[in-house]
């Protein structure tokens, strides 16, 4: 008697996993990264401006903040970035073919750009900082010396890029 309904249940089942893995496969290098939820860190340069972070590492990133700016040292920058807004950066980084966007290395990007989906920004766990474009900015400056206190590592190829993984 139940053999029938379970057997239309697992082929619509079947079903639907077929659709969503032929809409995955539409964007083969874009895995998908689960949005996090956010939260905002207020930048110390003024008082209306904020940085949006995972919400993971938002009482960390707010820590570092405060102490910046107890040593006088104002930061803001960009956190959180939806994959839309990755694919612009690629775009705008590294061309705007297929190639260009989805499977060029990050490294032959302007500045370097990770790939849609392979981001720590996509995640909220990286923060590009504003004034902190060379080694000589008091911006990396103070980062280098306390950064790693708050959980953040700097990616050497770009003196601005916080993340807590270094990528
Ligand atoms: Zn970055």
């Amino acid at each position: 008697m139940h053999r029938a309904p379970t057997r239309l249940r697992a082929s619509a089942l079947a079903a639907a996993l077929i659709t969503t893995l032929a809409l995955a496969a539409c964007q083969p290098n874009a895995p998908a990264i689960t949005p996090p939820t956010t939260a905002k860190a207020a930048c110390t340069t003024s008082t209306t401006r904020s940085i949006v972070v995972a919400e993971s590492i938002v009482t960390n990133v707010r820590r570092l903040l405060a102490a910046a700016k107890a040593d006088g040292v104002k930061l803001c920058g960009g956190g959180y970035r939806d994959s839309a807004s990755q694919i612009a950066v690629r775009k705008a980084n590294c061309g705007t073919t297929y190639y260009d966007v989805y499977e060029k290395p990050a490294s032959q990007c302007t500045p370097p750009t990770a790939k849609p989906g392979t981001s720590q920004h996509e995640k909220g766990l990286a923060i590009d900082f504003e004034s902190c474009e060379t080694r000589t900015t008091a911006c990396y400056k103070w980062l280098a010396k306390n950064a790693a206190t708050y959980g953040l590592k700097n990616l050497p190829s770009e003196p601005w890029h916080w993340s807590t993984t270094g990528g």
